[in-house]
């Protein structure tokens, strides 16, 4: 791979003095951001709740700092100085690419007031921990402002720019960059015309898995206990992670040699704590491979959140609910907790952490129900933006779609509505995570027919094939291609929902003997 350096003895000086000037001040924005992120993260770890006034002026003024010194001037006039050099270098090389992102994200940031997005970061953090009093009361009307608020903000925020096809498409882009509203309704549609038949043929079939012994009393030391053994043996090094509790689990990093993940436990229901954390594993790697020399660059930032769920979804679900996996850990996992799990065989555990049951909680679903959870927001969200839903009938609108796709009464809003956190940062971040599930069975694809030996590695604990391949292929890549880009070049195709119907048919078939 090319690097500046290597470069530097046929780049003029005055391209490599104007290079290194925009690294510098790309790497003090970057410095920034991560500033925040690290705020955020204290925020919903360790900071008392009265914290949060004088956390939201501090975030607004990292923002606001951050902002005016990526939409100066002199970064514009840098980039159109390097912008004729880069265009004869490689496209996916780093110079190119970089250059190419920046230019991307100052277009865009360029155009919205700096007081704007200090006001944009203030809401946020103030409406988490509304949100946080809100879930634990189950009272939607504590949160009502905070998200009225939120949206109104997001209204000033497009009016800043030209209009789009969709009022969606600028939020959506910020979160999927190349991605259009009308883009994600055709993948969503695809992927419900082979799901709903597959729900409905094994809701006929519920009786071939049991699934109650997941739900007991589980001493929530001993599940920590088993999540710390279980990410040690996947690839978590405890030299340069960390894991916490909070109330909805999250991921984020000040380095790659700095990975900050965390998980939740129901002391009455085991699997939420073990899958949460591997989720979570899942994003700290993608983190944790970013080459050193996209940190501090825009790069470096993984801006394509669907590639980002496609690393969490495949820890998860792929290699976390697999066979393979559980014939390495299910004796210690029986071993933790020997009363509940001691008669318990390995297959009837397999099928019950796979089952396929409507459910409440959207981070809890099976794999397959999963997805409904993420059109109903897909919808609600649009809904909300438009005007065509006012915040204060949002609750309804949830309780009722929840009826028409899940089947399932909801109790209260806190295992509603309130069950996400999402809404505190703004709108689009949801369907990110169903087209993180179909990438990651396009990936699945590849990876096996490139890895044949996979299951057996898996099975003896040695996860290092697998994370060498995930970082080769997808991690090394940062964000200088968009995700669409990254599957070409990964696995020859462009987003496709079948791969991902394919493995949920063959895998659920066999379950419930379709
Ligand atoms: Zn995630």
């Amino acid at each position: 791979m090319r690097t500046v350096a290597a470069a530097a003895a046929i780049v003029p000086a005055a391209v490599e003095e104007a290079y290194e000037e925009l690294a510098r001040r790309l790497a003090e924005i970057a410095d920034l951001e991560k500033v925040s992120a690290l705020l955020g993260w204290d925020q919903q770890t360790v900071m008392p709740a009265l914290g949060a006034g004088a956390r939201a002026h501090q975030r607004a003024t990292i923002t606001r700092l951050g902002h005016q010194l990526f939409t100066a001037v002199e970064v514009g006039q840098l980039l159109d100085r390097l912008e004729p050099w880069a265009a004869a270098l490689p496209y996916d090389g780093d110079e190119a690419s970089i250059l190419r992102v920046t230019r991307r994200e100052y277009e865009k940031e360029r155009r919205v007031p700096a007081d704007l997005a200090a006001e944009m970061s203030a809401a946020a953090t103030s409406a988490h921990e509304a949100w946080v009093q809100a879930r634990a009361a189950s009272d939607f009307t504590l949160f009502r402002p905070h998200l009225e608020h939120a949206l109104e903000l997001r209204h000033r925020y497009i009016a800043c720019f030209e209009p789009r096809e969709h009022v969606y498409d600028l939020l959506l882009e910020d979160y999927e960059p190349g991605m259009t509203t009308a883009d994600v309704t055709a993948v969503f549609d695809e992927l419900k015309a082979g799901l709903v038949p597959l729900i409905a043929a094994i809701s006929e079939h519920t009786d071939a898995v049991r699934a109650g012994f997941l739900h007991g009393s589980f001493d929530v030391e001993r599940q920590r206990q088993l999540v710390v053994s279980i990410l040690d043996a996947v690839g978590f090094r405890p030299d340069a992670w960390r894991l916490d509790t909070v109330v909805h689990p999250f991921a984020t990093s000040s380095s790659a040699t700095d990975v900050r993940i965390t998980t939740r436990y129901h002391e009455d229901y085991l699997p939420a704590a073990l899958f949460g954390a591997l989720h979570e594993f899942g994003h700290g790697l993608y983190e944790a491979g970013i080459p050193e020399r996209l940190e501090r660059t825009p790069a470096g930032r993984l801006v394509s959140l669907g590639l980002h769920e496609s690393q969490s979804r495949l820890w998860e679900n792929l290699v976390g609910r697999g066979r393979p996996f559980w014939r390495r850990f299910y004796g210690d996992l029986q071993a933790v907790f020997p009363e509940q799990l001691g008669s318990v065989e390995r297959e009837l555990f397999y099928r019950a952490i796979n089952r396929v049951q409507p459910s409440l909680i959207r981070v809890e679903a099976d794999e397959a129900t999963y997805n409904l959870h993420i059109v109903l927001r897909f919808e609600l969200e649009q809904e909300l933006v438009t005007g065509r839903l006012a915040v204060d009938e949002l609750p309804e609108a949830w309780n009722a779609r929840m009826r028409s796709y899940l089947g399932i009464e909801v109790p209260d809003d806190a295992q509603g509505v309130l069950q996400d956190p999402h809404w505190c940062f703004g709108f689009g971040y949801f369907p990110t995570y169903t087209l993180g599930n179909m990438i990651s069975a396009q990936l699945w694809t590849r990876i096996r027919s490139d890895l044949p030996t996979l299951d057996e590695a898996v099975e003896r604990g040695d996860f290092a094939p697998l994370r060498a391949w995930l970082r080769a292929n997808v991690h090394e890549l940062g964000s200088k291609l968009t995700m669409q880009e990254a599957l070409e070049r990964i696995v020859g195709e462009r987003l496709s929902p079948q791969p991902y119907l394919r493995y949920l048919e063959a895998k659920l078939g066999e379950i419930y003997g379709l």
